[in-house]
């Protein structure tokens, strides 16, 4: 835009001058008399025109002839229609195109002297009546004008872009202009300065102050042709222009009829420099803007950008969709992670993230995505709901929905920010359920519990505090903790122990007299502790107090009752064993003093049926023969009363023991008093214990004396003594024989004293034998019991 400018022209000027002037002054010496130029002339008024006579007249025709006479040339005028004259000039036709309007674009087909002919622009007249200062004026006026003019144009176009209308009044010339205006069928018309200066006077209007579109008329050459022509014409005119006596001015007046008056250029400066200014201002303008642009459109891409990469990387889901919902024109990918669905999903469905949402929020969420445009005062929305993913899991989600308003305020958009507060409401639901908890455990325990800060005022009691202490909850928050203690000095000496923050103790466990409001007292067994926060600092003090009055008093009567009752057993034991002790001197001083007149007995029985055989009777003899045996029994009898009150009292003396040998001694002992009897035994070697051996014997003989006595009806009698590993049991020895075997529905009974399976008729015996091992047995700590079938043996497995 700036490559052409006309200002640019105009300072060069006085440079040209100079320098034109120069060559001006050899170039007048060079006449070239054989050249003709071809001159395109048209009507243009008061440039050139046929004159009345028919030829050829005007300013630039006077120009040519004297630049023509000046060198000598010939010219050959051929007249014609702007538009032929104009296509001649174009080709080449013709050599030189009289009058011809300067415009850049044409100054690129054509070219152009440096020097005007004349300097022409649009003017406006106006009626008498009117009194027209700017364009402004002319809106709803009839504006006369030849429409197909350039100042026409560029009037209307001008008019167009004010949005100022108009009404044309069509005129077929600029005369006619003022012929309209004079006859007041217009009430402005645009005509120009030349017209003006030859014509205005003649008719009845006057000139406004507008003025426009400045044109320059020259004269033009073919492109690249007759510069010699060109500069021949800059030459003169730069010349001529210089004084006002020159043969150019008097033309000059002659045509525009300014006789006298020195053309008036003084327009120009101000006209161009307004231009200029205007230019300089619209390109400055232009580029201001430009740059403005270009940096908000920068500013815009790079927010865009900058918005994309948050959006794209943050974990909440931003979106934005229609007021209605309907259209979802943006959502963050942290949809698909939080949703578990497509991103693409939502933009075909834009309303299918409610889908997931937990039915009972649903409802409510929906009414307040629509109050947010619907209602009177638009605002956003904060709210939390519960999503199930596709995954199954339930998420919690905070959403904040904003209405985005338009410029006239009216909401056209909705945006908002959901995030994912799973964590954060689990934890705050799990905070609620502790508190709870917490509250209801502490409003249950029955014994007083309270809670207090730092200074030891109450913070929280529970209700058995205030049961407890005849108090109410408000009487006692926010008051020492001194209020309970019975006596002033535990307080203070529990303050410097428990309760000094800075000491290591972090639990306590003290019992102390505490005060009820009512004034009566109690012992309280307390726990204490501290509290601490995350960081480990004291924040508090918790005390659990029991009344452990009761507990005190019942704790001292049982203490007595305990003593009285030890001192009663120690007693009564004392007795017991010298009862017992009695009972067995008895019992052996008995048995034993029995022997002597049972032995006369036997003695004299046995005499008198040895030496008196010949003299008794049958009768007689069968009764001292059953006196003989009833006494033997009798004595068998004694010897194992005697046995098991000397096993019950006699102190023991424990030794390590061989069993096995102990046994195999026996056994061959029974085999020598009945070696008729066909007794396999078998007596595992090795079987040690640790024991009394006159009681450990007194018990072996005992079993193995039974297993010799109860398989005597058994042909092929069998006795084994060997280690048993029954159920695991170590160190369990076994007595076996596959003798008679008895019921085992009677295998404890067969333990007490006198208690015998089988008749004497069968098997002789005391009932005494088994009663002595399980004494034997018990003395030393041990256990035995007996297994049996009848008629196949039996088994008495005993430990030691
Ligand atoms: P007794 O002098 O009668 O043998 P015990 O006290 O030794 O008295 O035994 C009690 C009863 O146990 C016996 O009368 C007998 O019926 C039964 N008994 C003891 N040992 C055996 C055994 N090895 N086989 C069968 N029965 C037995």
């Amino acid at each position: 835009m700036l490559n052409y400018s006309p200002v640019h022209k105009w300072f060069k000027v006085p440079i040209q001058v100079a320098l034109v002037g120069l060559l001006c002054t050899t170039n007048s010496l060079a006449r070239d008399t054989s050249r003709e130029y071809i001159i395109g002339t048209w009507d243009n008024p008061p440039i050139v025109f046929r004159d009345t006579s028919g030829e050829l007249a005007g300013l630039g025709i006077d120009i040519l002839k004297q630049v023509a006479a000046e060198h000598g040339w010939k010219l050959k005028f051929s007249h014609g229609a702007w538009p032929e004259k104009y296509d001649e000039l174009q080709n080449g036709t013709i050599d030189l195109l009289v009058a011809i309007a300067f415009t850049p674009e044409r100054n690129e087909l054509f070219d152009y002297p440096e020097q005007t002919v004349i300097n022409n622009w649009g003017v406006i007249y106006q009626t008498p009546d009117h009194d027209f200062t700017s364009i402004q004026d002319l809106q709803d006026q009839r504006i006369a004008m030849v429409t197909k003019i350039i100042h026409s144009k560029v009037f209307s176009e001008t008019m167009e872009r004010f949005n100022f209308p108009f009404e044309i009044v069509e005129a077929k010339d600029f005369e006619d202009v003022l012929k309209l205006l004079d006859a007041g069928k217009a009430d402005a018309g645009i005509i120009n300065r030349v017209v003006s200066i030859m014509k205005a006077d003649r008719y009845h209007v006057k000139p406004t102050t507008i003025i426009f579109n400045p044109v320059q008329v020259r004269m033009a050459v073919p492109k690249g042709k007759n510069a010699e022509l060109i500069k021949a014409l800059d030459d003169y005119l730069i010349t001529a222009k210089t004084d006002n006596s020159s043969a150019y001015y008097q033309s000059v007046h002659k045509w525009l009829k300014t006789q006298g008056q020195k053309p008036d250029y003084s327009w120009i400066i101000p006209v161009v420099t307004v231009f200029f200014i205007i230019i300089l201002l619209a390109a400055s303008y232009i580029y201001l803007v430009r740059r403005e642009v270009k940096r908000r459109t920068a500013a815009l891409a790079e927010s865009e950008n900058r918005f994309r990469q948050m959006a794209d990387n943050i974990n909440s889901v931003f979106w934005i969709s229609s007021v209605d919902g309907k259209e979802m024109i943006y959502v963050s990918p942290a949809y698909e992670k939080i949703w578990g669905k497509s991103v693409d999903s939502l933009y075909q469905n834009p309303e299918s993230w409610m889908y997931s949402m937990h039915p009972e929020d649903r409802e409510l969420t929906q009414q307040d995505m629509a109050d947010i445009v619907t209602s009177d005062n638009p605002a956003p929305v904060v709210r939390e709901y519960r999503i199930n993913r596709a995954d199954g899991k339930e998420c919690w989600i905070a959403e904040r929905s904003y209405p985005v308003f338009d410029t006239s305020g009216k909401p056209y958009r909705i945006a908002g920010i959901a995030a994912d507060i799973t964590d954060r409401k689990l934890a705050e639901l799990g905070l609620e359920r502790s508190k709870a908890e917490f509250e209801a455990i502490f409003n249950a325990i029955s014994d007083a519990v309270g809670y207090t800060d730092l200074d030891r005022n109450f913070v929280l009691v529970n209700p058995a505090m205030e049961s407890n202490f005849g108090y109410k909850k408000n009487e006692l928050i926010g008051k020492k903790t001194e209020i309970i203690y019975a006596n002033k000095a535990d307080f203070l000496q529990q303050g410097r122990r428990q309760f000094d923050r800075t000491s290591d103790i972090k639990t306590a466990s003290y019992e102390l007299r505490y005060v009820r409001k009512d004034g009566s007292t109690f012992i309280g067994e307390t726990q204490g502790a501290k509290v601490y926060d995350h960081e480990g600092n004291t924040i508090g003090f918790i005390g659990v107090i029991r009344d452990v009055t009761q507990r005190k008093q019942v704790e001292s009567e049982l203490l007595q009752h305990r003593d009285h009752l030890e001192e009663l057993v120690a007693e009564r034991t004392a007795e017991l064993s010298n009862l017992n002790r009695e009972l067995e001197a008895f019992s052996y001083s008995v048995s034993h003093d029995l022997r002597a007149p049972l032995r006369a007995i036997n003695g004299f029985s046995t005499l008198l049926s040895e030496e008196y055989q010949q003299k008794l009777d049958n009768d007689a003899m069968d009764y001292l023969n059953r006196i003989v045996k009833a006494s033997v029994k009798m004595e068998r009898l004694i010897d194992d009363l005697l046995q098991i009150s000397r096993v019950s009292r006699a102190d023991l003396n424990k030794e390590n023991i061989d069993l096995s040998a102990m046994a195999e001694e026996i056994l061959k002992t029974l085999h020598n008093e009945e070696p008729q009897r066909q007794v396999k035994w078998q007596v595992e070697k090795g079987l040690l214990a640790k024991g009394d051996r006159t009681l450990l014997h007194a018990m072996l003989q005992n079993l193995l004396d039974n297993a010799w006595k109860y398989t005597a009806k058994t042909p092929d009698a069998e006795i084994r003594f060997h280690r048993s590993t029954l159920n695991g049991t170590a160190n369990l020895f076994c007595v076996e024989d596959n003798g008679i075997g008895f019921d085992p529905k009677y295998k404890d009974k067969i333990f007490q004293p006198f208690q015998r399976l089988h008749t004497d008729q069968e098997f002789e015996g005391t009932g005494i034998g088994l009663a002595t091992v399980n004494r034997v047995i018990q003395r030393h700590a041990g256990e035995i019991w007996a297994e049996s079938t009848v008629d196949e043996g039996s088994r008495f497995y005993f430990r030691l």
